[in-house]
Order: structure tokens, then sequence, then C-alpha cells
């Protein structure tokens, strides 16, 4: 893909590998942001990928930088 010098943000968060209660930074503007947090104030989801009946990945944008940000990682449950 051609994206020369565009704001182009789009890393890729392993949420298996964040932190207690899964909240992580944007990387780009540090913004907090929780994937528990349903208000989409902090974020807007643009699209999930489901697997097996469970979600695998979602792709997001940072509320505040529009930075695309991709969480995967979402397999594990609490004591499964
Ligand atoms: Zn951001």
């Amino acid at each position: 893909m051609n994206n020369p010098d565009e704001n182009k943000c789009a890393p890729i968060i392993d949420l298996a590998a964040v932190d207690s209660d899964g909240s992580f930074h944007c990387p780009k503007c540090g913004t907090s942001i929780s994937p528990d947090d349903e208000t989409e104030e902090n974020y807007k989801i643009l699209d999930t990928v489901v697997s097996n009946n469970e979600l695998s990945e979602l792709v997001i944008a940072c509320g505040k930088c529009g930075c695309k940000i991709t969480l995967t990682g979402f397999q594990q449950s609490l004591e499964a």
C-alpha cells in the first residue's frame, strides 16, 4: 500500500501481554483505552474478527489521534 508520510499509525497490541484489566495506552498519543469501556469516548470500534464464536481481533481507532489499533489476544478467559 502507498502511504508515504500519511499519519500512518497501525500498531498491534496483544491483550494477553497486557497487565490487569486489559486497558492500555495508545502507542501514539498515550490516551488510556480500555476495551471494557463501552462509551466509545476514547476509542471507536472499526472492525471485529470472530473465530470459533470468540472475539479474536478488534480493530479500533483512538478517539484522540485516530490511530488505528489492532487488538489481539482475546482468547484467554478467566481461569479457563
Ligand atoms: Zn491515540
